[in-house]
């Protein structure tokens, strides 16, 4: 250990203690009797911490039912209404932080300083900023109406923070949900299941219902569910476009990325590189906006090089727990088998890895590989893990073209001093978004999405809010316009 203490987990393994270590389905306001079951483990120790349950089609049905029963008196409320329950959820969030954040590193590997300080923290903005939208709909857009039952299934990399990006918005429009996380991490989400009784969110208002990718396929095909949220890999997206494809429901798609991180010469060198090391370290390169390929001009590249890997070298590993981890575990044995084959696949390029000692277990080190074609496949493919990929440019125009040669449009960051050139490169990048000398950065008040084969739909702001409306049905006629 680096520091002080890593954080307890006695509070998170106390809670599972009191569900007997075994989790049924949250429907209707409560926890079903846990059924046919896997295990959830933390992949730091590979401690098993539950199990939980696979869901059946008629506890998928019954949890559709009871979003469908739920909805009509949901919309009813007032938007001052629904905006109090969010609310009281946004604080109740904040007064179970502690709890959430440990809960969800323990289930996903994450270092404890970002489920603490990041995630978690993201999760309370959004249910905020989604209860002052909820007040503004129910003023100002009797023209607007919601969608119905909405379902929602998402990835393992931010389980609650992913959770949020779909409720939030999905409730504040007067919608209802049922929502499918990840085999990998369903606890947050059974946590904050309970944590809407407490805020007095009506039963059938949320439900979750745990499994695998079968469970996200029946949800999709569901017949009585107006939307389908996804976020996930490009290659189940895909899947879920064409299940969707005829039936009327509503689609966003949030999926993979391989985005560009370009630094010019005469960029500020030292935040640059702290800026990558967020941007491709972070949650251990498990995030769909990892700034994964460098683009580097030519004149500084091997100052550049020098400097990423003195930093590369003083980055820590190990226990997520510990409040002085920078890298924590992969999420699962067969992700990091995943990760290992693609880099050891790879015959050409220079590959550097972080000097640290690596614990033993489900850990991969940082990792930069240099010296690649733009074709390789380490180039072209998400890896999902903490390795980077570095090119040289020379002018600004070969920066925009391999930023652009991917089939993938998520995110992409811009290192210069100099405005004009970055309001010049920007623009150009295809990409849903361009963070300018930053990376990472998120608010429950900025769309964020991608184009091509990152998806497209927005979750956050008000485009995000108005992917679970519709126009509403007018109450009155409108009256003739005078000829
Ligand atoms: P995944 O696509 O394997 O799984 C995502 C979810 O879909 C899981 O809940 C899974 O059970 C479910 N699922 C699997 N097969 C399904 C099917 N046929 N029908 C319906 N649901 C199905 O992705 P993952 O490995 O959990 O997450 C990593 C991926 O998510 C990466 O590609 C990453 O880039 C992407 N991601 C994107 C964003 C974004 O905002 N664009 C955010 C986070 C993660």
């Amino acid at each position: 250990s680096y520091g002080p203490a890593p954080e307890s987990s006695a509070e998170a393994m106390a809670w599972i203690t009191r569900h007997n270590g075994a989790f049924g389905h949250w429907i209707d306001g409560a926890f079903t009797k846990p059924g046919a079951s896997f295990a959830t483990s933390n992949p730091a120790t590979g401690q098993v911490l539950a199990q939980v349950s696979q869901a059946s089609e008629a506890e998928l049905d019954a949890a559709v039912k009871a979003a469908r029963r739920a909805q009509p008196k949901w919309a009813k409320l007032p938007g001052h209404a629904r905006a109090k329950i969010l609310y009281a959820l946004a604080r109740l969030v904040q007064k179970h932080a502690r709890l959430l954040a440990v809960l969800e590193t323990l289930d996903n590997g994450k270092p404890i300083r970002e489920s603490r300080d990041i995630d978690v923290p993201l999760v309370a903005r959004h249910f905020y900023y989604h209860a002052g939208l909820a007040q503004l709909l129910g003023a100002e857009h009797p023209d607007l109406a919601p969608l119905g039952v909405c379902g929602a299934v998402i990835p393992w990399n931010f389980p609650l923070l992913m959770l949020a990006w779909k409720v939030a918005p999905a409730l504040a429009a007067g919608n209802t949900v049922v929502l499918k996380p990840a085999e990998y991490t369903p606890l947050t989400a059974l946590l904050f299941a309970e944590i809407t009784r407490e805020a007095g969110l009506p039963k059938g208002v949320l439900n979750i219902i745990t499994g695998d990718g079968d469970v996200g396929a029946a949800l999709v095909n569901h017949p009585d569910v107006n939307k389908i949220a996804f976020t996930g890999s490009t290659a189940v997206g895909r899947k879920i476009r064409q299940a969707t494809a005829g039936t009327g429901k509503a689609l966003t798609l949030e999926l993979g990325g391989k985005s560009p991180y370009i630094v010019f010469d005469d960029a500020d060198m030292d935040s640059a590189v702290e800026g990558l090391v967020d941007a491709i370290w972070f949650n251990q390169g498990q995030v769909c906006c990892a700034g994964s390929r460098l683009l580097v001009q030519e004149g500084i590249a091997d100052r550049f090089h020098a400097r990423l890997k003195r930093r590369m070298d003083g980055l820590r590993i190990g226990d997520p727990l510990d409040k002085c981890i920078d890298v924590g575990a992969i999420i699962d044995p067969a992700q990091l088998a995943t990760i290992t084959a693609m880099v050891d696949a790879n015959a050409e390029g220079e590959t550097y890895r972080a000097a640290t000692p690596l614990p033993a277990g489900c850990f991969y080190p940082p990792t930069l590989i240099s010296g690649l074609s733009a074709a390789s496949p380490l180039m072209q493919e998400e890896i999902f893990g903490p390795v980077l990929v570095s090119m040289t440019f020379r002018t600004p125009e070969e920066a925009v073209a391999l930023a652009n040669n991917t089939r993938y449009g998520l995110a992409a960051t811009v290192w210069t001093e100099n405005i004009n050139l970055a309001l010049d490169v920007a623009p150009k990048l295809k990409s849903g978004v361009v963070w300018v000398n930053a990376t990472n950065l998120f608010d429950a008040a900025a769309g964020f999405g991608g184009v091509r084969e990152s998806g497209f739909g927005r979750e956050g702001g008000w485009e995000g809010l108005l992917a679970y409306l519709k126009p509403a049905a007018t109450a009155k006629p409108l009256k003739p316009v005078a000829a």
